[in-house]
């Protein structure tokens, strides 16, 4: 019998495994359509200085406007596109789209776009960050490409070849998520990041806890010392606002001053 139940039991994990496989590869074929027929959007929000909260640029953020779900959230298929390779289709889009809209925002106004690692490990990462730049005309240090820790984990020398390429263009490098995963300090040293963004995490528990400070003031005064600008992600209130920037926050992005929009809705003044 116990061995019946445990061939059932196998059976039926199969069963689940060939449903999510095949949940899998619809996603994955809707996700091929929406590249091509345009149901890609990017989605701006604004980042705002110390200064006078001056907004001095956006991050660009995916959504998919599926046809019959509605609006799907990055989460819910960036996993998949990593998976299935798309994501260099996504990633590219991304790129060129993001540097195509900046182009037209007045002044000096950046755009910062989210990298995946596949797209970072990638040997076309250089030509195609290039190729944004010219098709647009957008000024390099007027985009930012993010990245995470993640990234940096492996082969040293070949990521600081990557960074140092993409600084060679003119582009800024935004360390995203910063506290999340293995924070290294030592990246900061041998790294040559422009700024580094503190996980929207922290900023939501700096107000009950002390660890969740303490942390972000480790990496504001760190960062003070090494001259890197610091953005704090996740800013929900104007009590987040004015304490972040009492302990040196230089940026601040969140939905206090904004939520992502269509570039034609963004938000111009704050
Ligand atoms: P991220 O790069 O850390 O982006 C910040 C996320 O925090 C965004 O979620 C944003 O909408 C959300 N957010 C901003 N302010 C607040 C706030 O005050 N409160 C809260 N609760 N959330 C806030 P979103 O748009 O869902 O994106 C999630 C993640 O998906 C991004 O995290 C990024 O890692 C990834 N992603 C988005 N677009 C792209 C893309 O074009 N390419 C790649 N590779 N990844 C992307
Ligand atoms: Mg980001
Ligand atoms: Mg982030
Ligand atoms: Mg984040």
């Amino acid at each position: 019998a116990a061995k019946r139940n445990g061939r059932n039991r196998f059976e039926h994990f199969t069963k689940e495994m060939g449903e999510m496989a095949q949940r899998r590869r619809i996603v994955e074929n809707d996700l091929r359509e929406a590249i091509t027929t345009g149901q890609l959007r990017l989605y701006y929000q604004p980042i705002t200085n110390n200064q006078h909260c001056e907004i001095v640029g956006y991050e660009a953020l995916m959504r998919w406007h599926h046809p019959e779900k509605g609006v799907i959230m990055p989460l819910d298929f960036i996993p998949i596109a990593e998976e299935t390779g798309l994501i260099h289709n996504l990633g590219a889009y991304a790129l060129y789209e993001a540097c195509r809209e900046a182009a037209s925002w007045p002044g000096e106004q950046m755009v910062a776009v989210n990298l995946s690692p596949l797209q970072f490990k990638s040997s076309a990462l250089i030509a195609v960050v290039e190729g944004a730049l010219k098709e647009s005309g957008l000024a390099p240090h007027r985009l930012e490409v993010e990245i995470t820790e993640s990234v940096l984990l492996d082969n040293t020398m070949k990521n600081i070849d990557v960074l140092r390429d993409l600084k060679a263009l003119g582009v800024h490098i935004a360390l995203d998520d910063f506290g999340t995963g293995y924070s290294s300090l030592s990246y900061l040293r041998s790294f040559p990041f422009d700024k580094i963004k503190i996980d929207k995490s922290f900023i939501n528990d700096m107000q009950d806890s002390r660890e969740a400070l303490a942390i972000i003031r480790a990496i504001t005064g760190m960062s003070r010392s090494l001259d890197i600008q610091i953005t704090a992600e996740g800013v929900e209130s104007i009590e987040q606002f004015q304490r972040l920037k009492d302990e040196g926050c230089t940026l601040f992005q969140g939905y206090y001053f904004g939520r992502p929009q269509p570039s034609e809705n963004r938000l111009k003044t704050f």
